[in-house]
């Protein structure tokens, strides 16, 4: 594959890292969601997928776009009203799931049922993170759909073979 400008994989592979998200619980939604259709699916495989939706350019921007956006409303430098409706994650503010589109737009429908499902449910590390922030923790307003919808993109990838 040739690549016109640098590879941020491992920038954002870093960057999920530091927020406490390592490739295996992602890996784990994969799992966990596929059991009923491939019930043999290992882990190393759902890794394996992760890893190719996380060298997507679309994926990269919106990961360390939704990180960033997280990161300046817990240090409160969001103008406001923009810091009240991110730093509270507002039932009502609709941009962190909106952004993930610039994910699940590359895999299709299967992609949204997906996410559809690990957004209502909030399994895994995306009930850890939702749970943190609501608990009186750090902002995780867009990671928790960030971390859903690259999950639900390996699944559609693996679904698709
Ligand atoms: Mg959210």
């Amino acid at each position: 594959m040739l690549f016109t400008e640098r590879d941020y994989y491992e920038d954002v592979v870093q960057m999920l890292q530091d927020r406490g998200v390592q490739l295996p619980d992602i890996a784990e939604l994969v799992v966990s969601g596929q059991k009923d259709y491939i019930p043999d699916l290992s882990l190393a495989t759902a890794i394996d997928s992760v890893q190719h939706v996380l060298h997507k350019t679309e994926v990269q921007d919106a990961v360390m776009t939704g990180l960033a956006l997280d990161d300046v409303a817990e240090a409160k430098q969001l103008p406001e009203p923009l810091q009240e409706r991110i730093g509270g994650d507002h039932a009502t503010y609709g941009i962190d799931e909106q952004l993930v589109m610039s994910i699940l737009g590359i895999y299709g429908t299967i992609s949204w049922t997906n996410f559809g499902y690990l957004d209502r449910v909030k399994p895994g590390i995306v009930g850890k993170l939702n749970d943190e922030q609501h608990n009186g923790g750090r902002v995780n307003t867009f990671i928790d759909d960030i971390v859903a919808a690259i999950a639900a993109a390996a699944e559609a990838r693996i679904a698709h073979d």
